[in-house]
């Protein structure tokens, strides 16, 4: 095969790449959280990081990449590479891939990502895990030993070339029953994409910003290449829920059942108290009471809000998987062993019609 993976494992020592989307020229949050974690990984490793960003009269937004931890970023610019399609995008992403040869790449799990990801992968001949919730570096066990038992200096353990540099990729498996770490051991780069808000943006620094270096590699790609074309761009009417960024969601669960629109209008009405935004188990969605981008959980959104609120939800494993990094979690639940009050800063056993009123009430009142 011709595009088969044939360089050596350690060959691959161009650093850790992030696939950094940008759409009509604005870059996605998922970006900017995937740098940051990346420059974790890359310190961890010794290595570089370095942004890829494909599109058409992108260079402009390129170096914001550096303020978050990128000490450089590989930039293609093409009118092709305007609207995301699938073959164009895979191409130029392989023949940088091939040229420069990182160890790791990451991409968000976003519906591009999701669909960019596994094409790379497959043509690349390596390994993806989908859907990463965790990353981390195998760290083989003796440099722990040294650390632990020896009276080196950190920085000569530090310094200790590692053999294993393998990626390490975890996300929840057995419908999340537990967490799946794998590793790709036999071929680079490992490829992972990750959940869109699992990873925590770092503080943006102006001068990383001003010294991250932009480089502009070779790469070829006619209208030949593209199977497919972009006639237009239609964006949904419909105004999406910001549950990502939200600094407070307050999300109903099946305890609204008896009544839904007036569950649902006191969530509204605590969220406008509070200023944030409504969410929903994932049993609402299924139900058809709250639209899909609503869904807080493993198969939903993954937040952490100063503030989430659980009216009427009980805690299944999946829900938590998308809010117990919250800051503060206030649950209310009518049955006093619910799941939810486990991982609850403040619980309140009690009739969600009856509690929420009072809440909003209250917040009002010191609000005055
Ligand atoms: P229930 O579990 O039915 O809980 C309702 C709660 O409301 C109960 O605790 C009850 O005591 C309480 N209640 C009832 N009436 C009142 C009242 N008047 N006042 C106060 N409390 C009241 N779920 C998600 O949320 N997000 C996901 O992303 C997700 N992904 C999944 C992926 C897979 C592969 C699978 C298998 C499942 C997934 N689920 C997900 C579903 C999950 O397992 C649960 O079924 C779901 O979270 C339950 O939603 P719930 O808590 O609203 O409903």
């Amino acid at each position: 095969m011709s595009n088969y993976n044939s360089a050596a494992i350690e060959e691959f020592n161009g650093g850790i790449w992030v696939f950094c989307e940008q759409r009509q020229g604005k870059m996605m949050p998922t970006s900017f959280e995937l740098i940051s974690e990346g420059r974790k990984l890359a310190d961890e490793l010794g290595s570089k990081l370095y942004g890829l960003l494909l599109g058409s009269n992108v260079e402009g937004i390129a170096k914001e990449l550096g303020g978050y931890g990128a000490d450089g970023v590989y930039v293609c610019d093409s009118p092709l590479l305007e609207n995301y399609t699938t073959d164009g995008y895979t191409k130029v992403i392989c023949d940088v891939i091939r040229e420069y040869k990182p160890e790791a790449m990451l991409i968000g799990a976003t519906n591009i990502g999701r669909d960019l990801g596994p094409r790379c992968a497959a043509r690349l001949h390596t390994g993806l895990c989908a859907d990463c919730t965790h990353l981390d570096i195998d760290v083989p066990k003796y440099k722990d030993f040294l650390r632990s038992a020896s009276t080196l200096a950190p920085a000569m353990i530090d310094s200790i070339k590692e053999d294993d540099r393998n990626l390490k990729m975890t996300r929840p498996a057995f419908g999340g029953h537990l967490m799946a770490t794998i590793i790709c051991p036999r071929f680079r780069p490992a490829m992972a994409t990750v959940r869109p808000g699992v990873m925590k943006k770092a503080a943006f620094d102006q001068a990383k910003a001003d010294a991250c270096q932009i480089i502009k590699p070779n790469f070829s790609l006619t209208e030949a290449d593209l199977d497919t074309q972009v006639v237009e761009v239609v964006k949904a009417a419909k105004k999406m829920v910001d549950l990502i960024g939200a600094d407070v969601v307050v999300s109903v669960g099946r305890g609204i059942s008896k009544d839904v629109e007036g569950g649902i209008k006191l969530a509204e009405e605590l969220a406008e108290v509070l200023g944030g935004v409504v969410g929903g188990s994932r049993a609402t969605i299924d139900s058809g009471w709250l639209s899909a981008d609503h869904q807080v959980g493993q198969t939903g959104k993954t937040v952490h809000p100063k503030i989430y609120v659980a009216l009427g939800i009980s805690g299944a494993i999946q829900h938590k998987a998308g809010m117990q990094d919250s800051e503060c979690i206030i649950a209310v639940n009518k049955n006093e062993s619910a799941p939810i009050f486990e991982i609850a800063d403040y619980g309140i056993c009690g009739d969600l019609f009856k509690v929420t009123p009072l809440l909003i009430e209250a917040i009002k009142t010191a609000k005055a």
